[in-house]
């Protein structure tokens, strides 16, 4: 069939197979070597984004094995697979003419019989993990120890928030008021995207035995300026992610006994499956891209997480964290020259001139691409099959 994007909100229901394999393979080759790579690498969420980033430079930066998990959904022969899947194929096929260890599995890395899957996977095939990467991005968790099915609500806190927004599709900008969230709300986001799940993690990875020696584990955050503030860090999303630092806090006692390391790495804003379903975001990244491409420091995903794999992660020398023990990959972004040029922007951005000050085509041409689409290089007018077999 021929494949075309179907997008609906901040989603397409459709995935191009050879532009998913087109852009894991442009990423693959922008993988650079760093200094003492990890050998053996587990990346959960590893299908997409930041977490298909740093599987990426592990295995064709590093040359590590890779064992990801995600949740993506296969093919059917009238439905395409989703983005992820057809970037698991391609991230297997390219590792696999490589000879480098990849095997995904595709399931709830929330639940306890994933856990289990994979620490019985790095048992059998690697016997044990140098890195662990904790990058999910998710919109509900069913606890497993409650079977309760807890739904992240993206919203700020306390009072309503007043601001501008953009219809990326449309380049409309408008005015916006986001509700605020309650009690049950922001626990529920805490208990999607705080630090829960990576404690279960460290612990099914610990009692496996399954941890080499000075093993370390990362997870990723976004802190972001006061621009955003309201909607993240301010919200219910930075409540989680606070939640997230105190799980570092408490995995870093935890590793302490094999000498490893537990971070939080904050990262730059990108266009994600995930980002794009943030109220404001989209704006604020239209904004950001213009004056980071302006300046020359702008990144995607692969960029950034080779930065932070070379310059932090495994950098031969001591690296700078905050004051809550973070990694600060975020720095350009919040550089002051940047987020001055942001809130200047901001101020006058409106409908009729946001494709001259903001970078709309810019963060229309990312999230097309999230779903393989707009590739430079693919022709879309070929008849694909979208069924396709994983090893
Ligand atoms: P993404 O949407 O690109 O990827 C999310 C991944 O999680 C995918 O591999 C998906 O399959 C997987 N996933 C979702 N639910 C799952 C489940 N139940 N079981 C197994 N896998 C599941 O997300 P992203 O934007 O790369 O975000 C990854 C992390 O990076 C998040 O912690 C996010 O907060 C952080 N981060 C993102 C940005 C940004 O701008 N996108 C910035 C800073 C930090």
């Amino acid at each position: 069939m021929i494949i075309r994007p179907r997008i609906r909100g901040f989603i397409c229901t459709t995935a191009h197979p050879s532009g998913c394999a087109a852009r894991v393979r442009d990423q693959i080759e922008r993988a650079t070597p760093f200094n003492n790579p990890p050998r053996k690498v587990l990346v959960v969420g590893a299908s997409g984004g930041y977490g298909l980033a740093s599987r990426i430079v592990s295995g064709f930066g590093g040359g590590a094995a890779t064992l990801g998990v995600s949740f993506e959904k296969a093919p059917k022969a009238n439905k395409t697979a989703t983005a992820g899947w057809y970037n698991n194929l391609a991230f297997e096929t390219e590792a696999q003419k490589r000879g480098l260890y990849a095997k995904t599995l595709d399931g709830d890395a929330f639940s306890d019989d994933m856990k289990s899957q994979v620490v019985a996977e790095i048992q059998s095939s690697l016997g044990q993990i140098d890195l662990f990467v904790y990058s999910l991005a998710a919109p509900l968790r069913q606890h497993p120890r409650t079977g309760i099915v807890h739904r992240s609500a993206i919203k700020p806190l306390g009072e309503p928030f007043h601001v501008k927004s953009l219809n990326k599709d449309t380049g409309e900008v408008f005015d916006t008021t986001l509700d605020p969230a309650n009690d049950a709300e922001t626990e529920a986001t805490v208990a999607v995207m705080g630090g829960e799940d990576w404690e279960f993690w460290i612990d099914s990875l610990m009692e496996g035995g399954v941890l080499a020696p000075e093993a370390k584990t990362v997870a990723y955050t976004y802190i972001g300026s006061k621009l955003t503030w309201p909607i993240y860090w301010q919200g219910t999303l930075g409540q989680a992610k606070v939640d997230l630092d105190r799980a570092a806090s408490a995995i870093r006692k935890r590793l302490s006994d094999i000498g490893g390391q537990a971070h939080v790495a904050a990262l730059k804003a990108v266009v994600t499956q995930a980002s794009a379903a943030i109220p404001v975001v989209p704006l604020y990244l239209a904004l950001l891209f213009k004056i980071m491409k302006e300046a020359g420091n702008h990144e995607d995903c692969l960029a950034h997480i080779n930065r932070l794999f070379q310059t932090a992660l495994y950098s031969p020398t001591s690296i700078d964290l905050d004051d809550q023990d973070r990694i600060r990959m975020d720095d350009w972004e919040l550089s002051q020259p940047v987020q001055d040029e942001v809130v200047r922007r901001w101020e006058l951005v409106e409908t009729a001139n946001v494709a001259t000050v903001a970078d709309l085509e810019g963060i229309r041409k990312d999230f097309l691409e999230l779903f393989g689409f707009g590739i430079d290089g693919v022709d879309y007018e070929v008849e694909v099959n979208p069924v396709m077999e994983r090893g």
